[in-house]
């Protein structure tokens, strides 16, 4: 048997849909959506998400504005930019493209972008948010495996959830979030990394699969329970190919729904940027109005 396709492109283009009459209704009241991308360095892969995300904007009127500075630039002086794009009332969320160079601090950047603005959903105080239950902006590929599953009917709610890798970006708050007492959530998680013995042991106990570690392949089909769901949040350059983090071709005969790379949560978490966005302009407008 064949498992089901977690279909991200299919999904991603439902929330990016109801997303437009938000936008309508933004920009009729004269505020229309705004996000300002900044991205230094040349990194190629960086260049693809950064084009990937304006052409998502321009396809819903989301007004978007670019800075590309060179791999040289100072911390001090990205730190300016964001600062004055914190002010710029034209601009809702800001994106700060990881990675940065080497000789900038990434957290020192990222505290610096107002959590108002945070359409990332990287910022410690959103991150706080998150943990207590109470959030604001959700970190977007996280936020987009939870969307994912839940519009396949696909509840965590009373699984065993395992995810493979704890990073700031993905892991760590996504287990935060299947974790917290509410709907579409309620899990039990576990959280696994490099210094987990025996991950199989792990894994196989797995209701949801949730892959993050960035190695091509790690997860082979020994490693997963029959009828598994499995969600593979991995991006890895093979040679010319790009794959995920598991063996697609021989886990999807055991795993009842699995997501493929590309195809899967890449298209998830730009559409949740997009609504990061679009609920930063709503708040904007609020406060105005307030
Ligand atoms: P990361 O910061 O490199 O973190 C990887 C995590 O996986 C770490 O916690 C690491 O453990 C763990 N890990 C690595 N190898 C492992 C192994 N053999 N066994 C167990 N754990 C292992 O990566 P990330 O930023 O979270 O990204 C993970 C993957 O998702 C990457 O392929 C990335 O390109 C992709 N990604 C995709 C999207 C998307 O939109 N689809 C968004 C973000 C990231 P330690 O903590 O012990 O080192």
């Amino acid at each position: 048997m064949s498992a089901q396709i977690l279909d991200g492109k299919k999904i991603s283009a439902e929330v990016r849909e109801e997303l437009k009459p938000r936008i309508a209704y933004l920009s009729e009241r004269g505020c229309q959506p705004g996000v300002a991308v900044v991205l230094v360095g040349d990194d190629p892969a960086s260049q693809i998400y950064v084009r990937n995300k304006e052409k998502a904007c321009e396809k819903l009127g989301i007004y978007s504005i670019q800075h590309r500075l060179p791999a040289d630039t100072s911390q001090e002086e990205v730190i300016e930019l964001v600062n004055s794009l914190n002010e710029n009332e034209r601009i809702h969320g800001i994106l700060v493209q990881l990675p940065l160079p080497s000789h900038i601090r990434e957290k020192e950047v990222l505290y610096h972008i107002s959590p108002d603005k945070d359409v990332d959903g990287f910022h410690p105080y959103n991150l706080g948010r998150l943990m207590i239950g109470d959030p604001i902006f959700l970190p977007c590929t996280p936020w987009g495996v939870q969307e994912l599953l839940l519009r396949y009917n696909l509840s965590p709610e009373g699984k065993n959830v395992v995810i493979v890798g704890r990073s700031n970006i993905v892991g760590k708050p996504l287990s935060m979030m299947l974790v917290q007492k509410g709907k579409g959530a309620n899990a039990t998680v576990s959280v696994c990394h490099t210094g987990t013995r025996n991950l199989s042991s792990y894994t196989k106990m797995a209701d949801i699969l949730i892959a993050a570690c960035g190695s091509p392949h790690l997860i082979t089909q020994d490693m997963v329970r029959e009828e598994a769901v499995v969600v593979d949040v991995g991006i890895n350059r093979v040679g010319d190919k790009t794959v995920g983090d598991v063996d697609f071709e021989r886990v999807k005969e055991v795993a009842s729904y699995i997501s493929p790379v590309p195809g899967g949560v890449g298209p998830m978490t730009i559409a949740m940027l997009m609504a990061n966005t679009v609920k930063a302009a709503e708040r904007a407008l609020q406060r105005k109005t307030a």
